[in-house]
């Protein structure tokens, strides 16, 4: 299969070309190098089968060129993390919603099959936990500028779908629960390789808030996985998915097993939201997905635990620090 991964330099992208690459298939990646790095595909460059552009798939003479000659197109390229959501909306709402425009219109042209990765923060608000596909979605005041990664997003999602239902392209959307692992870069915020960068240099580790808001983190490897089969599969065509662990653990907690893990001395510290992002932030108290439907599709279930995970981040960060 020739199969085009958008942000194919970021981190979840350059595991899914490791996935492609080893099952024997091609893999074209076109990224603006925006959040993702070229270090993420350094290794894949020898690899005759893995071919890689560096530009925005807003440049749609050259995306519709990549995507006529490939079979399957995987949507990746996105503004990512909490952090660069709120200093940077306007950028976040443009990539999203238009980089999403282009990738839908030009696979429609061949009637190309696409995944669109959403993400959990489109529940928002809700607390009706755990998260169901087909569960309300509960933006928060458009005043807070959070919700716009979530109303982009969903934004994304309505498009996806209705290039199914009205013109039979065949897409399907994932929302990604916290996905983690080696790659992941704590510079937009994500807590795991933040914590385990703290712990590592004995610095304070930073728990925002109180500490009680829970999260489930899944291993990029499960994640990758999830994907690949899901477009393999006929019957997740025009279908909403959630791709997450059931694993559930609040910050403090996360914070302790890091510091544990690492046997580090640092101290846990708490930040208000306020200071850590802006005045008025808005968190998700709890962030539980309900993995039943890609479960009797597929059968799949994230197989990673939170210990295996740690323990391959703080390898991976052990190797860089300093760097
Ligand atoms: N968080 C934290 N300290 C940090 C970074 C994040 O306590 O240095 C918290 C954040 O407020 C959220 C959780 O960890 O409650 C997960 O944050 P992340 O940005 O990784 O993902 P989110 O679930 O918010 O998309």
């Amino acid at each position: 299969m020739r199969v085009l991964i958008t942000g194919g330099s970021g981190f979840i992208g350059s595991h899914l070309a490791d996935t492609y690459l080893s099952r024997g298939d091609e893999v074209f990646v076109i990224d603006d190098l925006s959040t993702g790095s070229i270090e993420n595909i350094a290794h894949l460059k020898a690899n005759a089968r893995f071919h890689y552009t560096i530009d925005t798939v807003q440049n749609t003479p050259l995306l519709a060129e990549l995507a006529d000659g490939c079979d399957v197109i995987i949507h990746l390229a996105a503004a990512v993390g909490v952090k660069l959501i709120v200093e940077s909306p306007v950028r976040t709402i443009e990539t999203n919603v238009r980089g999403t425009e282009v990738v839908l219109a030009v696979a429609n042209k061949k009637k190309k099959r696409v995944l669109i990765a959403s993400t959990s923060e489109v529940y928002g608000l809700s607390t009706d936990v755990p998260f169901r596909e087909d569960g309300n979605l509960v933006m928060g005041a458009t005043t807070k500028g959070r919700w716009s990664y979530a109303c982009s997003k969903a934004i994304d999602e309505f498009l996806a779908l209705a290039y199914w239902r009205e013109k039979k392209l065949p897409t399907t959307v994932v929302r990604l629960f916290n996905t983690v692992g080696p790659r992941q870069t704590g510079q937009y915020g994500m807590v795991i390789p933040t914590f385990v960068k703290q712990a590592l240099a004995g610095r304070p580790i930073t728990v925002y808030g109180s500490g009680e808001q829970t999260r489930c983190f899944a291993y990029v490897g499960d994640v990758v996985k999830a994907l690949a089969a899901l477009i393999d599969h006929e019957e997740a065509i025009g279908e909403v998915f959630n791709i997450g662990s059931s694993e559930e653990v609040s910050i403090n907690t996360l914070a302790e097993r890091i510091r544990t893990l690492t046997g580090s001395h640092s101290e846990i510290v708490h930040i208000p939201y306020s200071e850590a992002y802006e005045e008025g932030f808005e968190d998700m108290p709890r962030r539980v997905p309900d993995t039943s439907k890609i479960f009797s599709l597929l059968n799949f279930k994230p197989e990673t635990t939170l210990d295996s995970i740690l323990k391959s981040v703080i390898a991976y960060h052990s190797g860089r620090q300093g760097s």
